[in-house]
């Protein structure tokens, strides 16, 4: 059997219904290394738990704001958000930290994951950080629009084979506090945070701001290895 990913999505109304939803990208990039994705909608905390037992890895995926209350704040104006997605989604990283289940966490997933463990966000990067990049250019979302850092000795750059490289930018809120638990390894020009990892091994855990599911069909290599090293380290803990 191949290894199962969790993948999470969201709910949304479509031609007036409301659907489960996730962008194909998501699963895309999994099958492409190898991986079987199971679409898991948002779940009350409880079984959201249980589904995390039913696979050998978690991919957290982009979307809405969580709200923040969640961090002990008052909503700025812009934000939007799914508060069932954020119950869900924060007891999934919090199973899959108890059990060691690898995790990806992209775009929203790396906000979930320091939320979940103790962190804040900022919330609107235009308005709370003026003098940062545009992270959310009108561009296509395959388009690198953005340098970004990596810490040479991280797990980040072993994964992605690179210490520096272009990311593609689409949110507005980024870290702000970084939870106990996570160190921050990778950055852009502007100081506003793009990668973290785990820092305890028994949790293998990456997570990135930018979407490297939109850029592995790209010439650079550095995003479908982060996939690749993502099924490795699933395999690896399958034994
Ligand atoms: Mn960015």
């Amino acid at each position: 059997m191949p290894p199962i990913i969790a993948v999470t999505a969201t709910t949304e109304v479509i031609r007036d219904v409301l659907r489960v939803r996730v962008n194909e990208a998501y699963t895309r990039a999994l099958t492409e290394v190898g991986l079987v994705p199971f679409v898991i909608p948002p779940l009350p905390s409880a079984a959201a738990a249980d589904a995390i037992r039913a696979v050998d890895g978690l991919l957290l995926t982009g979307g809405e704001d969580l709200a923040p209350d969640r961090y002990g704040q008052e909503a700025h104006p812009t934000v939007d958000v799914h508060v069932g997605r954020d119950e869900s989604e924060i007891a999934l990283c919090l199973a899959a930290m108890a059990q060691g289940i690898p995790t990806l966490a992209i775009c929203r997933g790396i906000q979930v994951v320091n939320v979940a463990l103790g962190g804040t966000l900022i919330q609107d990067i235009p308005s709370q950080r003026p003098n940062a990049l545009d992270h959310d250019p009108r561009v296509e979302r395959s388009d690198r629009v953005h340098d970004v850092s990596v810490a040479a000795d991280s797990l980040l750059a072993a994964a992605l084979e690179a210490d520096r490289l272009v990311a593609n930018s689409s949110h507005h809120q980024a870290l702000d506090r970084v939870a106990d638990g996570l160190r921050v390894t990778a950055c852009a020009p502007d100081g506003v945070i793009e990668g973290a990892e785990f820092t305890d091994p028994r949790w293998w855990m990456l997570a990135v701001q930018w979407h490297p599911e939109e850029l592995i069909a790209t010439p650079e290599p550095w995003d479908r290895n982060l996939f690749a090293a993502f099924a490795r380290a699933v395999h690896e803990r399958r034994g």
